[in-house]
């Protein structure tokens, strides 16, 4: 299960999901938001019915249903109407700025005088314990029960969003609680937001932060394509730490193809010969740019 999105659309192992198109959107957008709902309901089909619907005036971009089953609604570069009234960071109206994608989940829980657990929305469908917990929201309300997210579900949520994000350089995940929160409580307390915005994130982040420390500061070998070992990887931690191409490369000492391509990016960059070898120049172009 490995997300993309090409052209728009997300992909799972290079095939475009499930593509239900929702008659509810708008015009381009360039989307810099990634805003986290529940579907306050108990199926994705109940949730796509809806958001597909003209009568609904409602939609999202993805649904993902509690086994991690993905379904699209319209192109990620097409505005829903996901968020309503809403603002983030002083912009208003985040459906013009942001993707939403809705979670099956049907948000906060109800203790029957029998004692069984039930949903809030109608129908007040019983909610197996093992799917409850016992939560706080931030707005306030009295702790109580909220339905679970599982951990298939979390686990495609993931990896949906770190593909938008890397695909639209989005910086910033918040709930519709974030960005309506005196209308809306969604995806709620038993969404694990921060960790999922760490994961989704930080790995980014993580791959821009070189880890290994360069030997022989002072050593200039000339290195080129199948060369090895400590001189290599330094080299490639300079090319990391000078962010010579969007992702890191790996600090594994050997001088690969994308090794090359990264020098070559740089050389370019920095006005060298742009000829894939490490000379006494790059290595001190390099440096420079390090101390910067
Ligand atoms: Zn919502």
């Amino acid at each position: 299960m490995v997300f993309t999105v090409e052209s728009h659309f997300v992909c799972n192992d290079g095939l475009r999901v499930d593509y239900r198109p929702t008659p509810n959107k708008g015009g381009i957008i360039v989307p810099t938001l990634l805003v986290m709902h529940y579907t306050a309901g108990f199926t994705a089909a109940s949730a796509i019915a809806t958001l597909t619907s003209p009568a609904s005036q409602a939609s999202a971009h993805l649904v993902i249903d509690r086994h991690g089953g993905v379904t699209q609604l319209a192109p990620l570069n097409n505005k829903t109407w996901h968020a309503g009234k809403s603002s983030w960071r002083g912009r208003s109206m985040c459906n013009g700025f942001s993707i939403g994608i809705e979670l099956v989940n049907c948000g906060p829980l109800l203790e029957r005088a029998d004692g069984e657990i039930v949903a809030e929305v109608a129908p007040r469908k019983v909610i197996g314990g093992e799917d409850a917990v016992m939560a706080h929201h931030p707005n306030g309300e009295r702790t109580k029960y909220w339905q679970v997210y599982p951990e298939a579900q979390i686990e495609a949520a993931e990896g949906v969003a770190r593909a938008i994000c890397e695909a639209y350089r989005i910086k910033e995940i918040a709930g519709h609680y974030d960005i309506a929160p005196t209308r809306k409580r969604d995806p709620g307390p038993a969404f694990p937001m921060a960790s999922f915005v760490s994961r989704v994130l930080g790995r980014a982040d993580d791959e821009d932060e070189p880890v290994a420390v360069p030997p022989a500061r002072f050593a200039s070998p000339e290195l080129r394509r199948g060369d090895s070992g400590e001189y290599v990887a330094a080299l490639q931690y300079l090319l990391n730490l000078n962010k010579a191409v969007i992702s890191a490369l790996s600090q594994d000492g050997d001088f690969g193809f994308k090794t090359e391509l990264a020098l070559i990016a740089f050389q370019k960059r920095a006005g060298l010969v742009a000829d894939g070898v490490a000379g006494i120049n790059t290595w001190a172009a390099l440096r420079a740019r390090k101390d910067q």
